[in-house]
C-alpha cells in the first residue's frame, strides 16, 4: 500500500545502497519525495528523423542508423573517438571527449542503433556530442517510424553523480518510479480547492502526477506541467500573503504626522540641488506609508547613482522631527564610513546627532553610544549589522533603513522591530525601507519579496553621461593600457577590479598582486593604490582615502569597492577577469563611475575563449545601461537560482518544477488565486478551501524556509 511518508528504502526496487544515494545526493527521503522528483526533460521517442532533415540549430533528435567507421585521434587531453552515423540519407559524426575505453568496447560498427542528442555544427560537419546509444532490432534503418515500445514522450531524471562507483541511472529511477506507481491503488487526494481548478482549468493532481512521469502524448505532458507549476508557485505565494496579512494585521506603525523643521531647515537650506521627479514621488510615497497607522515594509528599488541616500535622509528627518530615532544599515565597514560622512556633509551644521557604530568600535566608545541611544540624544545611527546585534536598544527607534538589502534576510528585518525599550504597545514597530541597486525583476520580486511594498527611482540626477562600455580581451592589454592613459592624462583617475572568490582566493591574490606590478610599470608616472581583503582595515582605509582624496590614480582592488563607493573624479572601470563576475555585480562596479560630468568608461577584460553564454552576458553589459533590463536578461540566461542573493532571502529556491524566467504568467495567475483565497477565507474555516490550508501547513512542516516566515 501506497503511504506517503514511509521510508524511500522500502519501495521495491530499493536496498540499502541506493536508500542511501536516494537520501544523500537527491534529497529524496520518502515516498512522497519520489513522487514530486520530477524529470528534467522528455524526449519525443515519436519521431525518428532523418539526417537529411538535421541541421545545427535543432534540439535534441533522435535517429536510427548504423556506424559505418569509429576512430580514435588526439593526443592528450584531446583524444577523442569518432564515429561516423549513417542513415542512407547522410551521415553524421559522433563525438566522445569522455569515458573512451567504455565507448570503444560497447559500440559495434554495422549494427543498428537508435541514436539520441543534440545537433551541433563543427569545422563546418554536423556532429552530435556523447550521444545516447540504444540497441534496436529495426533492420531496416530506413525509417521514420520507432519500435512499438518506443512510441511514447519518454522521461529523463537527473542521475546521482555518475563518476562514483554507484550511482542511479535516469532508466532506474524510472524503474522506480514504476514500482512507486504500481502501489498507488486509489487517486492521489487532490491539492487545491475545487474552485481553483476549475476557474484555471487545471488538470487534477492525480492524473498530472502520473502524466509528469509516465506521459501519454505531448499535449497532456504539457497540461501536467501547467498543472504542477501552478501548485508550486501558488503556494509559495499563499505562504508569503498570508505572513504580510498577519503581519499588517498583528502590528501598528508609528504614525508619524508632523513635517517640522529638521524636515523644513533641511529642505530648504541645506539641499544642495533639486530632487529628481523620482526622488520627490519616493518621499511622498514613504510618507504616506508613515502617516497610515500600519508599518510599512517597502522596497526602494534604484539603480546606482540615482539619489537614495538622499530619500532616506530626508525620510529620517520626518521620524525625527516626530520624535524618533533612525537607523541606517550598511553591508560593510567602508559603505558605513562613507554614509557617516555623506549624512554629516548634507546636513552642515543642523544640531541633530549622527554617530557610526561598526564591528571595529569597541570598549568606551561604544558603551558611550550605546548610552546616547537610550538616552534618545542619538538621531541618526549609522552602522553595519553590528546594529541588530543583542544589547543595541533605542529609546525609541520610529524608522530603520536597511541599504544594499540583498545581504539582509526577511529574519533579519523583523531583528529589527523590537529595538525599542519604552514599547509600551509592543505590536507597534518600526517603519522599514529596505533599499537595493540590484534591480529585481519583477517575477522575481513577487516571490522573493512578496510582503514588501515597491518604490522604484527610474530616473538619474540630471547631467549624467551615458557609462561606455567596451569589452577587451586580455592579449590586448596594451589597448586597454591606451584607454587608460587618455583619461589619466585628462586628470581623471582609474579603477582596475579582479574578482576574488573565496575558493580560489590564493590565485586571486596573485593575479591581483601581479597586475598591480604591470600597471606600476606601464604607468611609472602615476601613484597606485592598492585595496584587498587581506589587508589591515587601517591599511586598507588608507589606501582608500589616498585613491580619494585624488593623491593616487589608479586603485586596483578587489570588489571591496563594488557598493557605495564616491569618487567622482574616476572615468575609468576596468574589470579584469570579467567573466568570473555576476552581471549585476558587474553593474554595480560600472556604477562606480560616471558619477561625475564627463564622460566615462567601463572596459570588460576577458580571456580569448569564453563560452557563448559568456560573450552574451558580455554583450548585454556592452548594449544595455539599464540595470533592470540587464537583470531581466540575466535571469534568462542564468535562471533564478544563480541571481546573487536570493540563497540570503530566506526564502526556498529550490523550485521543483517552475522556472521564475519562463513561467511569470503562470505565476501571476498563481498570486491571484492565493490573494483570492486569503480574501475569501480569512479565517481559515471554511470547508472549500480546508484542502488548501491543510497543504500548506503539510509544506511548511517539510520546508524549514518556508516554516522560518511565520
Ligand atoms: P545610490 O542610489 O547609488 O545610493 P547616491 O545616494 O550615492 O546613489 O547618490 C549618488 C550621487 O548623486 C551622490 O553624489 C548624490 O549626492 C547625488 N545626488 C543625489 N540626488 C541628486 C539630485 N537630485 N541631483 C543631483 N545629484 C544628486
Ligand atoms: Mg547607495
Amino acid at each position: 500500500m501506497f503511504q506517503a511518508n514511509s521510508d524511500i528504502k522500502y519501495l521495491q526496487g530499493v536496498g540499502p545502497a541506493r536508500a542511501e544515494l536516494l537520501k544523500k545526493e537527491i534529497g529524496v527521503q520518502t515516498m512522497a519525495d519520489m513522487l514530486s522528483y520530477y524529470p528534467y526533460r522528455y524526449v519525443d521517442r515519436s519521431k525518428i528523423y532523418r539526417i537529411s532533415e538535421i541541421d545545427g540549430n535543432m534540439p535534441y533528435v533522435q535517429l536510427c542508423g548504423q556506424i559505418t567507421q569509429m576512430e580514435e585521434i588526439g593526443e592528450g587531453h584531446h583524444k577523442r573517438i569518432v564515429g561516423r552515423f549513417s542513415d542512407g540519407t547522410g551521415w553524421i559524426e559522433l563525438v566522445w571527449f569522455q569515458g573512451l575505453k567504455f565507448v570503444s568496447k560497447a559500440y559495434k560498427v554495422r549494427t543498428p542503433y537508435i541514436i539520441f542528442g543534440k545537433p551541433t555544427v563543427f569545422n563546418g560537419r554536423l556532429q552530435i556530442n556523447h550521444p545516447e546509444i540504444e540497441t534496436t532490432d529495426q533492420k531496416d534503418t530506413d525509417t521514420t517510424t520507432p519500435p512499438q515500445n518506443r512510441r511514447t514522450v519518454q522521461p529523463f531524471y537527473h542521475t546521482t553523480d555518475r563518476m562514483k562507483k554507484h550511482f542511479l541511472a535516469s532508466h532506474t529511477i524510472a524503474k522506480l518510479m514504476e514500482n512507486l506507481f504500481s502501489l498507488i491503488t486509489q487517486p492521489l487526494p487532490e491539492t487545491l480547492p475545487q474552485t481553483i481548478i476549475d476557474q484555471y482549468h487545471l488538470m487534477a493532481y492525480d492524473t498530472a502526477i502520473r502524466q509528469i512521469h509516465f506521459p501519454t502524448t505531448n499535449d497532456n505532458l504539457r497540461r501536467a506541467q501547467a498543472r504542477l507549476k501552478f501548485d508550486e508557485l501558488f503556494y509559495i505565494q499563499l505562504n508569503i500573503l498570508r505572513y504580510a496579512k498577519n503581519r499588517r494585521e498583528k502590528t501598528n506603525g508609528y504614525i508619524f504626522n508632523t513635517v517640522g523643521p529638521s524636515f523644513n531647515t533641511f529642505y530648504y537650506h541645506h539641499l544642495p540641488f533639486p530632487l529628481t521627479n523620482a526622488q520627490k514621488r519616493v518621499v511622498k510615497e514613504i510618507r504616506q506609508d508613515m502617516r497610515s497607522g500600519r508599518q510599512m515594509n517597502r522596497l526602494l528599488q534604484g539603480d546606482v547613482g540615482s539619489g537614495k541616500t538622499l530619500v532616506a535622509l530626508l525620510c529620517s528627518l520626518i521620524a525625527i522631527d516626530n520624535g524618533y530615532q533612525t537607523v541606517i544599515m550598511a553591508p560593510t565597514e567602508i559603505l558605513a564610513e562613507q554614509h557617516l560622512e555623506t549624512l554629516l556633509n548634507f546636513l552642515g551644521d543642523m544640531p541633530l546627532r549622527v554617530e557610526l557604530l561598526t564591528g571595529s568600535v569597541k570598549g568606551k566608545r561604544r558603551r558611550e553610544i550605546l548610552q546616547s541611544l537610550l538616552d534618545g540624544t542619538i538621531h541618526i545611527l549609522v552602522g553595519t549589522h553590528a546594529v541588530i546585534e543583542d544589547g543595541v536598544q533605542f529609546q525609541r527607534l520610529g524608522f530603520a533603513v536597511i541599504d544594499e538589502q540583498h545581504r539582509f534576510g526577511v529574519a533579519q528585518r523583523a531583528k529589527l522591530w523590537n529595538k525599542t525599550t519604552n514599547s509600551t504597545n509592543k505590536t507597534t514597530s518600526p517603519h522599514i525601507l529596505v533599499m537595493t541597486a540590484t534591480p529585481i525583476p519583477r517575477t522575481l520580486a513577487m516571490t522573493l519579496y512578496g510582503d514588501l511594498d515597491v518604490s522604484v527611482i527610474d530616473e538619474l540626477p540630471p547631467g549624467r553621461k551615458p557609462i561606455k562600455t567596451i569589452h577587451q580581451f586580455m592579449a590586448h592589454i596594451d589597448r586597454i593600457h591606451a584607454s587608460m592613459r587618455r583619461e589619466l592624462q585628462l586628470g581623471h583617475q582609474v579603477y582596475v577590479v579582479y574578482p576574488l572568490i573565496q575558493e580560489t582566493e590564493k590565485l586571486d591574490l596573485q593575479d591581483l598582486e601581479k597586475g598591480y606590478a604591470d600597471i606600476c610599470d606601464a604607468f611609472p608616472e602615476y601613484k597606485v593604490s592598492r585595496v584587498h581583503g587581506k589587508l589591515k582595515p587601517a591599511e586598507k582605509d588608507r589606501e582608500m582615502e589616498a585613491f580619494a582624496s585624488g593623491k593616487t590614480q589608479i586603485l586596483v582592488a578587489t570588489t571591496v569597492i563594488e557598493v557605495g563607493v564616491n569618487v567622482p573624479n574616476a572615468s575609468v572601470m576596468v574589470i579584469m577577469n570579467a567573466e568570473r563576475f555576476g552581471l549585476s555585480q558587474l553593474h554595480q562596479l560600472r556604477g562606480r563611475v560616471g558619477r561625475g560630468a564627463e564622460q566615462s568608461y567601463c572596459v570588460l577584460v576577458t580571456k580569448y575563449t569564453i563560452s557563448e553564454t559568456t560573450r552574451r552576458r558580455i554583450q548585454i553589459m556592452v548594449d544595455s545601461t539599464d540595470g533592470f533590463q540587464i537583470a531581466e536578461e540575466d535571469l534568462k540566461l542564468r535562471g533564478p537560482g544563480d541571481l546573487e542573493g536570493t540563497q540570503q532571502s530566506g526564502i526556498a529556491f529550490d523550485l521543483k518544477i517552475a522556472n521564475l524566467a519562463r513561467d511569470g504568467q503562470i505565476l501571476t495567475y498563481a498570486r491571484a488565486a492565493a490573494q483570492r483565497l486569503l480574501d475569501n477565507d480569512p479565517d481559515e474555516n471554511q470547508p472549500q478551501y480546508h484542502v488548501a490550508w491543510q497543504r500548506l501547513a503539510a509544506l511548511r512542516d517539510t520546508n524549514t524556509n518556508w516554516g522560518a516566515i511565520s
